[in-house]
């Protein structure tokens, strides 16, 4: 999969995608992006793709995350007790298995993940690009409900390039928590 031009939701997906996130702030919360398996196969720099439906996750972050996902995986190496729900996230691999099973039995395909940072702006931290494995979709809400998407290649994780979200129509500022430039 290469960058995609710019990124759609099918439906109310992105209505539903920001207020699961920010359901559970102040703890990231997180969720995981299905959409079509074809869309996926014709995908050239010029294309935009269509999230079909979002598949919400817990945030799985804690000390027994470690016992799934095996002593040769990067987040033994990375685990900082420091850290908590509240600036990181992690989805359970389990859960990474569910949803591609799940998907791929109807044509689609896990496209890449969302998250929020509920005390931060809606770019990828430091710790986001390192632990990024692959080339990935990453959409990311901040505390106002603003969404950014952000292509991560591999390689060049350093160097995120962000992805143009299609608002639907209904989509406005009524629609999202109220921020200091808010005018209710
Ligand atoms: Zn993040």
């Amino acid at each position: 999969m290469k960058k995609p031009r710019m990124i759609e939701f099918a439906n109310d997906w992105l209505t539903i995608l920001r207020w699961s996130l920010l359901a559970v702030a102040p703890e990231e919360g997180c969720a995981l992006l299905i959409g079509s398996q074809n869309q996926l196969k014709g995908v050239s720099p010029d294309s935009h793709i269509k999230i079909e439906m979002i598949w919400p996750c817990c945030n799985a972050w804690g000390p027994t995350i470690l016992q799934f996902v095996g002593s040769s995986n990067a987040l033994n190496d990375l685990w900082n007790d420091q850290w908590t729900k509240r600036t990181r996230f992690v989805i359970d691999p389990r859960e990474q298995l569910h949803a591609q099973k799940w998907a791929r039995e109807r044509n689609l395909e896990v496209l890449g993940s969302a998250h929020s940072h509920p005390n931060g702006e809606g770019i990828p931290s430091s710790t986001d690009l390192n632990w990024a494995s692959s080339s990935e979709l990453m959409i990311i809400i901040d505390q106002f409900g603003q969404i950014r998407a952000w292509w991560l290649e591999r390689g060049h994780t350093l160097h995120p390039k962000e992805v143009k979200v299609l608002k639907p129509r209904y989509e406005d500022r009524r629609n999202l928590i109220a921020g200091p430039n808010a005018n209710e």
